[in-house]
């Protein structure tokens, strides 16, 4: 029998949010609803730049497309496309309903993004997702990509646990 993996790191306590920083991230919560309500998996991003411009929003759409990779966070890069300078990029914050993964947080990485912000951690989120072999996720915290990258990702988080676990109740099979 296989021992379960055990997080190569806990959680740090919850994040307090400013007001601007709380905002974007119930933005990106909002997303994880609409996934939900499209019968994907529930979660969305949304990356805003140091003016406020909102260059993009996302949400998980994995069941709609049938792309494994459809994760909110790279959608959300995806749609930068080219159109975004990296310079606007490194001061632009991306917000996520959730933590994230280890494939997001590289995508984070390429995209020069300097900085995150996002709702549930991983490991409370895996209470939801239970021992399922299709529904777990890499146990590798995003905090140990970003550690890892030459140039600096700020990470905040977990932040507004409530309000982001509400789109995971109920959702996931037990
Ligand atoms: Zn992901």
């Amino acid at each position: 029998m296989i021992a379960p993996a055990q997080p190569r790191r806990p959680a740090p306590p919850e994040a307090v949010l400013d007001e601007r920083d709380g905002a974007y991230l119930r933005q990106a919560i909002a997303w994880s609803q609409v996934a939900r309500e499209r019968g994907n998996r529930p979660f969305g991003a949304i990356v805003v730049a140091a003016d406020g411009r909102v260059l993009a929003e996302a949400w998980c759409n994995t069941a709609e497309t049938g792309d494994c990779t459809g994760h909110a966070e790279t959608n959300a890069v995806r749609q930068l496309g080219s159109a975004v300078d990296r310079k606007t990029l490194a001061s632009a914050t991306l917000y996520s309903s959730a933590e994230p993964c280890v494939m997001c947080a590289g995508a984070i990485f390429w995209s020069n993004i300097g900085r995150v912000v996002f709702g549930i951690d991983a490991v409370s989120l895996r209470v939801f997702r239970g021992e399922r072999p299709e529904q777990r996720d890499a146990e590798l915290s995003c905090r140990d990509v970003f550690d890892a990258s030459p140039h600096p990702i700020e990470c905040v988080g977990p932040a507004l646990i409530d309000e982001a676990r509400l789109a995971h109740q109920g959702f996931w099979k037990s």
